[in-house]
């Protein structure tokens, strides 16, 4: 149980023109805007309110991670009004050819996904899956959640 606490909500702390940063005392988090302004589309656009996600992907500092690359939802996920199961393979083989393009340093840095109708507090569900995820990949990983008016950042690790 105590692996829930390691769910840490971040705030926006500044911008530049090629990042949105958020964070805490302790951690600082690098957002391309390319990518906070594609995901401000998937809220919107979705006309059956399905969820929406990918993978973030990025580059690990001392002080802090930058997210630069990502993925959008691909013909075999399952897109629900309440789930997002990311289970098409193109997700891996991004990550696969960004580790090896990169030398080995642009890393799976964690998962976004939308909630087209509620808050973007993590259910539940959200949460549990989170923990899983950085209990395998034993680094600290970084999730987004996108309602329609809120993008928010979590860091999961201790
Ligand atoms: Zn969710």
């Amino acid at each position: 149980m105590r692996f829930f606490s390691a769910v840490i909500s971040l705030r926006k702390q500044k911008e530049d023109d090629d990042f949105q940063f958020f964070g805490n005392e302790l951690i600082s988090i690098a957002i391309g805007k390319d990518l906070v302004n594609n995901l401000k589309k998937f809220s919107i656009a979705d006309e059956n309110k399905s969820e929406a996600g990918g993978v973030l992907f990025g580059y690990r500092y001392k002080d802090g991670i930058e997210i630069t690359e990502f993925t959008t939802p691909m013909p075999s996920d399952v897109r629900r009004p309440h789930s997002f199961m990311r289970t098409d393979q193109q997700h891996i083989n991004k990550a696969n050819s960004l580790w090896s393009e990169s030398d080995y340093k642009c890393d799976y840095i964690g998962e976004w996904h939308t909630h087209p109708r509620g808050n973007a507090e993590p259910s539940y569900i959200d949460r549990r899956e989170w923990i899983e995820l950085y209990k395998s990949f034993r680094k600290p990983i970084v999730t987004i959640i996108q309602s329609p008016s809120n993008f928010q950042v979590y860091f999961v690790g201790k």
